[in-house]
């Protein structure tokens, strides 16, 4: 499934889209990752998934625009999403962002 983490307001829309079919937990996005945005671990979605999968950290949901910044900053927004840390990390293809 895509399971969608973010928010919307004023200023847009701002979600990290993680493909759970594609995602085989391996991890390899967390340390990529400069803002502390993802974590592995259970899926929330299906308790009965045994591998971990990958998922925005509860406490950057809210906060994305300002969490992702510094990439989005590098001239990403708008731009080559391949060149963001996190998707180029996963050789999978399972992270997508909306913004
Ligand atoms: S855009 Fe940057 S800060 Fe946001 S999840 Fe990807 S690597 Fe982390
Ligand atoms: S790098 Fe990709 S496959 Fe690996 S845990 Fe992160 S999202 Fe999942």
């Amino acid at each position: 499934m895509q399971a969608n983490y973010g928010y919307r307001d004023g200023a847009g829309e701002f979600f990290i889209t993680i493909d759970t079919e594609a995602c085989d937990g391996c991890g390899l996005c967390v340390p990529a990752c400069p803002g502390g945005v993802l974590e592995v671990g259970e899926d929330e979605h299906d308790p009965l998934r045994d591998e971990p999968v990958a998922a925005v950290r509860e406490e950057q949901r809210r906060r994305l625009q300002y969490a992702c910044g510094g990439c989005k900053r590098g001239g990403e927004r708008g731009g080559e999403a391949s060149a963001l840390p996190c998707v180029a990390a996963c050789g999978r293809g399972a992270i997508g962002h909306s913004w």
